[in-house]
């Protein structure tokens, strides 16, 4: 099998720690960078790319294997010049706790009032207001796969009743499940807190809109209907979210992605007393965990072994 050159590909901040990591991983093996050092495009065996310009996958004539860095194919994807090679994507522990850190932070959040309670701490005021149990409020969590599940599963160890829906039916104690569109709806009715942890592929984007956050349950022990997205911004429509938060359909919502990133200086829910936004970084984790998969997955490839994580360009994830 050969050992061929690897390119690194990363728009983004972390291009530099990603090549210093690289270099250390892979002692003794080529690895060229994007833009500046990519050299004969013959050599090239790997590319490992994190949001790398449309074209350039489609130059290396000798490419065996495409990793992503993220968990997120949808940009990769977008390639109209993708080469039918296989694509495997970011899948870690790391990466699922840090995903699920943020969803229990924000389900917590909502659960035990927290932004009442800093409105009030502003004011001076030393008030208590009634507190369910987590055992009374319902989180359904969109996206059953290697986060939505980790997620899930944390989620009902914190004591929330978990509902999860996904593609293809699934079996988790403790966590009843809904699969498919037809069962979309029974989902949505038990759900106060939806957590969405879907990939943005054509059958997923715009699903986050009116007609569905109404269908969220609203007289739970929540106090309301919440959205917590972590997933990807195109699967949301901002105007809808905007729509039902006036409305009253949405009691809150705490947004990691946006259609639009870095959030438009002049969105509304930079300001909006009931959104809570960061930055696109529920799952930075340190390259360090992907690099050591990345070197482990080209040494099942290279050992004849099947790769993991791959992903099927037919769903889009
Ligand atoms: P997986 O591919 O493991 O899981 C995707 C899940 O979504 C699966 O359960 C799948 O169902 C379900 N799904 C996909 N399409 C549909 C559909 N049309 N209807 C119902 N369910 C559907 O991905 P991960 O869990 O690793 O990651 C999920 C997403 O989280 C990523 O695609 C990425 O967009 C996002 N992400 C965001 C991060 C952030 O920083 N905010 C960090 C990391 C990931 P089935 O199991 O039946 O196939």
């Amino acid at each position: 099998m050969p050992r061929g050159a690897i390119l690194l590909a990363v728009d983004g901040p972390q291009a530099a720690d990603y090549h210093r990591m690289f270099l250390e991983h892979f002692a003794g093996r080529e690895i060229r960078l994007w833009p500046d050092q990519i050299g004969d495009t013959a050599d090239i065996a790997y590319a490992c790319v994190w949001r790398a310009p449309h074209g350039l996958l489609a130059r290396f004539p000798d490419l065996k294997v495409i990793f992503n860095l993220g968990a997120g194919v949808d940009y990769v994807l977008a390639d109209p010049a993708l080469p039918n090679v296989p694509l495997a994507r970011a899948a870690n522990p790391d990466l699922s706790m840090r995903v699920t850190e943020y969803c229990v932070l924000h389900a917590l959040m909502i659960h035990r009032r927290q932004r009442l309670y800093d409105a009030q701490q502003r004011e001076r005021v030393w008030k208590g207001h009634d507190q369910s149990a987590a055992s009374e409020v319902t989180v359904g969590v969109m996206g059953l796969g290697v986060i939505g599940a980790h997620a899930a599963n944390t989620l009902a160890r914190v004591g929330f009743k978990v509902v999860g829906w996904s593609a293809s039916p699934k079996e988790i104690p403790g966590i009843e499940t809904f699969a498919g569109p037809a069962s979309l709806d029974a989902f949505l009715g038990k759900t106060e807190i939806l957590i969405v942890l879907l990939p943005s592929t054509p059958s997923t984007d715009g699903i986050l809109n009116l007609a569905l956050l109404r269908k969220l349950r609203r007289d739970g022990a929540a106090g309301g209907a919440f959205l917590i997205n972590a997933g990807r911004g195109k699967l949301q429509t901002d105007a809808d979210i905007l729509a039902a938060l006036d409305e009253g359909s949405l009691a809150g919502a705490a947004l990691d992605v946006f259609p639009q990133e870095p959030l438009p200086p002049d969105s509304p829910f930079w300001t909006h007393p009931r959104v809570t936004i960061t930055p696109h970084n529920a799952g930075d984790i340190s390259p360090q965990a992907i690099v050591a998969d990345i070197g482990r997955q080209i040494g099942r490839f290279e050992n004849g072994e099947p790769l993991d994580h791959l992903v099927s360009r037919q769903r889009g994830y």
